[in-house]
């Protein structure tokens, strides 16, 4: 699931009856001191996520345009003046309900 508002969490995908449904807290957290080692036993789970965790190129690509505002704010802000060392690469994957190239990490759902 990700966010399609500031108070809505949806289903990226038709879900059957009785499936567990997941979100990835990095998409509404962003408390420097968060950290979560997850077990949702997914081969494209990253084990852990942090409040840091939306500062992932890959991540922002994969949840484009669903994370809480006041990240995406964040994201937006960081983008007008990155370390130059730190630029996300663009992407031309905004949007997409696919899996992130190379095996990059990944929401955090057993049931795909
Ligand atoms: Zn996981």
């Amino acid at each position: 699931m990700w966010w399609t508002d500031a108070q809505t969490l949806s289903a990226r995908r038709d879900v059957a009856a009785g499936e567990e449904l997941t979100c990835d807290y990095s998409t509404c957290v962003a408390d420097p001191e968060f950290l979560l080692r997850c077990h949702c036993g997914s081969y494209r789970c990253r084990q852990m996520v942090t409040g840091d965790d939306w500062r992932i190129p890959q991540l922002q690509a994969a949840y484009a345009g669903h994370w809480l505002p006041p990240l995406r704010d964040a994201m937006s802000a960081r983008a007008k003046s990155p370390p130059a060392a730190t630029r996300p690469a663009p992407t031309a994957r905004g949007g997409s309900q696919d899996a992130p190239p190379g095996g990059a990490p990944e929401r955090h759902d057993p049931a795909d």
